[in-house]
């Protein structure tokens, strides 16, 4: 690493103290980009990095609300407008108790890249708030939503910044937050991705992540004349992302044999089979139960819950080929990293965002595995969201077959610029590399365009 990436990572440490992962984010994209620095003389003149980690606007605000008993609650709303030089601010907002700043941050300056990887002309930004959706009625989230919009929509708009959904906003939230724009704006615009299919929204949309990810993970294995029949497949989370990987992993003939949620895990051995999926996809969207339930069902898998004392997942310790994290971040560490190797994965394609601690990730560089970090692998949810745009944009709704297509496309695309990237900065097979350089070229030259705004 050179002594100039070293003092850029060391001051925005000394800068933002209490923000881990976005340490963590801002480190990854850094020791990629010695490579170019040291052949783009300009970007370092034009202190481009310097630029690129501080956020353009950051907005924090309070969402007051009533629940059912008439009792007052108040959250956090957040919403990091990262930068625009290519693009209107895009990407999702989080619901979960977990968020503050640094994590939102990490995921606004992460979204950066994908969008730009995707080749439409989107910019970065993150939202949420430290509200917690789980198990509260339809009304408490309506209500909720309603504030949070109350706020936020004196910053968004079609042309400025297009937030889509995340870890706890989906289309229930999405729809809450996208009546109350509409009522305060007076205006039906593409304001917000993800929407319901009879009011603007993209088929698709909802299975573009998941199924994003195992195109990645299936271009990946091309390199070697391979595919993703008959492999078993390791994968987290049972929410958007994980539910639909599942669906597309079946549809290519894999098997997948394990799914997560913040209180454990299943592994079937025999598979999860589509009737298994939609049991899954009932209890997660409908019942908004728990995957504890899964073994009730099918009495041969087995659940495990978390152990917060052990130092390792034990989702990932399992006899597989490839795995796809789709739950959360820093979901994999260097234990995990190890003994996914030792139990015979060799393709790991990241549906969630920075779910692999930075030793886990050089363990998989290390080991030369086919390893596709989030942010090119997990892009087909954005890619589609900007798809979403246009349809919204030309008020003309595309079909499933050509929007599929078009998802199939872009990851080709964007695999195919982290393997020309990786190749031509000397470190062929670098995924990571090769997504941060792709990424990185096209902002920065939009921003060297634009002049110092
Ligand atoms: P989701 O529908 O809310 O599902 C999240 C899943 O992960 C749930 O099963 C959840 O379990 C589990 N989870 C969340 N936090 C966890 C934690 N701290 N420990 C263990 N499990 C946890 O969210 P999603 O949209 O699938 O997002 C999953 C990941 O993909 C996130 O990293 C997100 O940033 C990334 N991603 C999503 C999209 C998209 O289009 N949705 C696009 C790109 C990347 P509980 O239900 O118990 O909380």
């Amino acid at each position: 690493m050179s002594e100039y990436v070293k003092d850029l990572i060391a001051e925005v440490k000394a800068k933002h103290p209490a923000q881990p992962e976005f340490h963590q984010a801002v480190q990854e994209v850094a020791e990629s980009l010695d490579l170019v620095l040291e052949r783009h003389p300009e970007y370092r003149s034009a202190k481009i990095l310097e630029r690129i980690i501080e956020p353009e606007r950051v907005i924090i605000f309070r969402v007051p609300w009533v629940d059912d008993q008439g009792e007052i609650h108040i959250n956090i709303g957040f919403r990091i407008e990262m930068n625009s030089a290519i693009g209107p601010y895009k990407g999702g907002l989080r619901f979960h108790p977990s968020v503050n700043l640094g994590i939102l941050k990490f995921l606004a300056f992460e979204q950066v890249f994908k969008n730009s990887l995707t080749s439409l002309p989107m910019g970065g930004g993150k939202g949420g708030s430290d509200f917690d959706p789980k198990g509260k009625s339809d009304l408490k989230i309506m209500r909720f939503c309603q504030s949070f919009m109350s706020e936020l929509f004196r910053h968004i708009g079609p042309d400025t910044d297009v937030p889509a959904g995340d870890i706890g906003v989906g289309g229930r939230e999405i729809g809450y937050l996208f009546g109350q724009y509409k009522k305060l704006r007076n205006e039906f615009t593409g304001v917000l991705t993800g929407k319901g299919l009879n009011w603007g929204g993209s088929l698709i949309r909802p299975e573009a992540t998941g199924y994003g990810a195992v195109y990645f993970a299936a271009e990946m294995l091309a390199t070697r004349r391979e595919t993703l029949e008959g492999k078993t497949c390791l994968v987290s989370g049972s929410g958007n992302v994980a539910q639909f990987t599942v669906e597309k992993l079946l549809e290519l003939g894999a098997k997948p044999v394990t799914l997560s949620d913040s209180n454990g895990y299943i592994y079937d051995e025999e598979g999860i089979n589509k009737e298994k999926l939609n049991f899954i996809m009932e209890l997660k969207n409908v019942r908004r139960g728990r995957i504890k339930e899964y073994v009730d069902k099918y009495k041969n898998a087995i659940y495990k819950d978390i152990d917060p004392y052990l130092d390792h997942n034990p989702l990932w310790d399992h006899k597989a080929q490839c795995a796809f994290p789709s739950a959360t971040q820093n979901e994999i560490n260097w234990i995990d990293a190890q003994n996914l190797i030792k139990n015979g994965v060799y393709v790991v394609s990241e549906g969630a965002n920075m779910p692999t601690t930075i030793e886990g990730v050089n363990i998989f560089l290390d080991k030369k595995i086919l390893y596709g970090p989030g942010k090119a692998a997990n892009a087909g949810g954005v890619s589609v969201s900007g798809l979403e745009m246009s349809q919204n944009s030309m008020r003309l709704p595309w079909t499933r077959e050509e929007v599929d297509n078009r998802l199939m496309m872009i990851m080709k695309n964007i695999h195919k610029t982290c393997v020309d990237m990786a190749d031509r900065f000397g470190t062929p097979g670098n995924y990571v590399n090769g997504a941060n350089i792709g990424g990185f070229m096209k902002v920065a030259d939009a921003m060297i365009d634009q002049g110092v705004v």
